[in-house]
């Protein structure tokens, strides 16, 4: 049965009471009231909770509070808890002087994780803007290359750190998620921009991001590091904020970069991604230095390594 529950002040409830007095029904021990109408029945209890359960409850419910869309059954908002959290930005944020943080490279076989912070003044943002930096999905590996150098002449404050695939697959072996990888690069890729700015603050940090802040928090603890001040986590952030957008912009670039470069090392193709055209180009690697390159190249706790293999043999 469709259902709505939402939380009111007792001056509401009071309201709520005299305005359904007429179609009271009997209520359960712990409710305050209950009441019928051609809707749906609404139960309101002690702890301010009111549940509206019937054929149109949101109809009913929409008079009081503000609705999120009804469920079948369990929470009203469990729906928007993915996205609204305490940790999500105000509007404000994107117009102000700001940190954004993003990384690149984690779905990819091949080559490193890549991570970039980016600070951004408000005065900034429209000269970003007008030289073509918007989410980096959006882009050409050319076009972003060729932005990275004018973000770079334009003398914005950046941080770049790059996970060789080495370390990488040192860390994946001893148990780290790539959570908790992209987590302490973000982290360290901040603190290392915040010094570099100092006495500078920015009015916020801005991450692009990848999990909930409850678990990026829970990696930080993990080895002993604490949130910095005024961080903000959201999901597709590269599309509202241009310091998220700049920090995409530059971790996409040296992930490009590296990639050329293992191209140019091996004199082979290494395909961005993971895909059957991934899997053969990792057999050719195999067959021309071993298995052994793809730990200096690759992921190899990726599927690609074991159907790789099977080509070879
Ligand atoms: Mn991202």
């Amino acid at each position: 049965m469709p259902q709505v529950v939402l939380k009111l002040p007792a001056s509401t409830l009071e309201k709520m009471k005299k305005h359904y007095a007429s179609s009271q029904k009997n209520c359960p021990p712990t409710a305050l009231f209950a009441a019928k109408t051609a809707n749906c029945t609404i139960t309101a209890y002690k702890s301010g909770k009111v549940l509206f359960q019937g054929q149109k409850p949101e109809e009913e419910a929409e008079k009081w509070g503000t609705v999120s869309s009804p469920t079948s059954g369990g929470q009203s908002n469990s729906k928007s808890k993915n996205k609204r959290h305490a940790y999500h930005p105000d509007q404000e944020l994107f117009v102000s002087s700001h940190i954004g943080s993003d990384e690149a490279g984690t779905g990819d076989y091949f080559g490193p994780i890549t991570v970039a912070a980016a600070f951004v003044t408000k005065e900034q943002i429209p000269q970003l803007k007008a030289i073509g930096v918007k989410d980096s999905k959006n882009l050409s590996d050319a076009q972003i290359t060729d932005l990275a150098k004018d973000i770079v002449a334009m003398n914005i404050p950046y941080s770049l750190l790059r996970l060789p695939n080495k370390k990488y697959n040192q860390w994946q072996r001893k148990g780290w998620s790539q959570g908790k990888m992209k987590t302490l690069l973000h982290h360290q890729a901040l603190n290392r921009l915040l010094e570099k700015i100092a006495p500078v603050k920015p009015d916020g940090i801005l991450i692009d991001q990848f999990s909930e802040p409850h678990v990026y928090e829970k990696h930080l603890r993990s080895e002993n590091q604490q949130l910095q001040e005024h961080v903000y986590f959201m999901t597709k952030a590269e599309s509202y904020s241009i310091a998220v957008a700049t920090a995409s912009i530059i971790a996409r670039s040296a992930f490009v970069k590296a990639m050329n470069q293992m191209e140019f090392d091996t004199g082979l193709p290494v395909p961005k991604g993971a895909s059957g055209k991934v899997d053969r180009a990792a057999a050719a690697i195999i067959e021309a230095y071993g298995e052994e390159k793809l730990e200096e190249i690759a992921k190899v706790h990726f599927a690609t390594t074991e159907k790789a293999k099977k080509f070879v043999k």
